[in-house]
């Protein structure tokens, strides 16, 4: 199902505080968004501890308020665009005790829904409105008078009009305008994890080794660059991808190339990967096919507590520290010790100049 402006009346939101949990990336965008659809200045609330994102929300004309647990108060409507990282602590802690007991909560990522991270009243609205774009294009496409692709979804439906406000608060943010598809936080998570614990990590590995083979058959580290990616051939290629077909797009390159990458891609055996990305979708990400008995089953693990969330639920709190302390820059100094990695380094302070 796709859902258009027309599916959409903004009169449910009449009359509603809507509350902004963050003024970053989707934050910003989607609180602009939302006023210009014709939402009051008054009825809205940026809700962002005292720094330069709170400064910018005022610039803008926002009234914010740096306590999280005054502003929910007062909250029809909350938007959780804080990282999702951190969001369990913030909103179970902060505003979820602060909340109305009919309020809406509307997600943009359905991660902390789906491991049921974050704590609800049966009698509240939990939507997801989760666009599929950066917010700067969320902003940008609006103003163009455009739409943006977005996932939406009803989590819980504690009033009954769980949908009608869904709906309204997608068309606010210019989400219907181009067709906002129907979706769960079920499936919004198991593709965006899957893609970056699946997919991504096989294309960075495949990149990776298909260097170090050219490189030591004799390319140069400069000609590998430019021939694999800051060329921006690759980005070119999807953006054709996106607009002409993922297969029809060949059609631009020369035929040697189109002959090379159809039969090649055909004699290629996918077995092994498709049973890696399985496993990895079943036990790391935690999700499985839909199966009846899976659904009538209790104890079923379907859903909750993959791998990767347990995982990541204990290495949450180091991500904010410095150094090697920090996880993620220890990922980064392994990652640019690859061959690639130093290669690019070089070949990006030779050309320093020139990129
Ligand atoms: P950002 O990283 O841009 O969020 C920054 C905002 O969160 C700022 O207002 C910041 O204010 C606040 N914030 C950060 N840390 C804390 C904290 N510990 N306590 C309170 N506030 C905090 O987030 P995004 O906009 O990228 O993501 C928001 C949601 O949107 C997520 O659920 C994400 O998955 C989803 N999403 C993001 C997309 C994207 O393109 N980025 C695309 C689609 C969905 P301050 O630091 O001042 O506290």
């Amino acid at each position: 199902k796709i859902y258009y402006d027309a599916d959409a009346n903004l009169d449910v939101l009449k009359d509603k505080v809507i509350l902004f949990l963050g003024f970053g990336n989707q934050g910003a965008a989607q609180a602009q968004n939302l006023r210009d659809s014709g939402i009051p200045n008054e009825k809205i609330i940026v809700a962002n501890r005292p720094d330069h994102y709170a400064e910018d929300a005022k610039s803008r004309g926002f009234n914010v308020d740096h306590d999280f647990a005054n502003a929910a108060k007062t909250a029809d409507v909350v938007f959780l665009l804080i990282p999702d990282q951190v969001q369990p602590r913030v909103f179970n802690n902060e505003v979820a005790p602060n909340l109305k007991d009919n309020a809406v909560i509307v997600v943009a990522s359905g991660y902390n829904v789906f491991y049921k991270l974050l704590k609800f009243k049966p009698s509240q609205d939990v939507v997801m409105v989760a666009p599929r774009m950066i917010g700067s294009s969320v902003r940008s496409l609006y103003e163009k008078g455009k739409g943006f692709p977005c996932f939406v979804s009803v989590e819980q439906d504690g009033t009954g009009k769980a949908l009608e406000s869904a709906l309204a608060l997608s068309r606010a943010i210019g989400a219907t305008k181009a067709g906002a598809i129907a979706s769960s936080a079920r499936e919004e998570t198991a593709m965006d994890l899957f893609a970056e614990q699946a997919l991504w990590p096989n294309i960075i590995m495949l990149f990776r080794e298909a260097f170090s083979v050219l490189k030591e058959a004799g390319c140069s580290d400069e000609a590998l660059c430019y021939e694999m990616w800051m060329s921006k051939e690759p980005a070119e290629i999807f953006e054709r991808a996106a607009e002409e077909g993922f297969i029809q797009q060949l059609k631009h390159h020369s035929t040697v190339s189109q002959y090379g990458q159809l039969n090649g891609a055909l004699a290629l055996d996918g077995s092994a990967a498709r049973e890696h990305f399985k496993h990895i979708l079943n036990n790391q990400v935690g999700i499985r096919a839909y199966v009846d008995d899976d659904l009538a089953d209790p104890r079923n693990p379907q859903v909750l507590n993959g791998k990767f969330c347990q995982e990541f639920s204990k290495i949450e709190d180091d991500l904010e520290k410095e150094g090697d302390a920090n996880p993620l820059n220890v990922l980064y100094t392994k990652s640019e010790a690859s061959e690639l990695g130093q290669a690019e380094k070089r070949v990006r302070a030779r050309l320093a100049g020139l990129l």
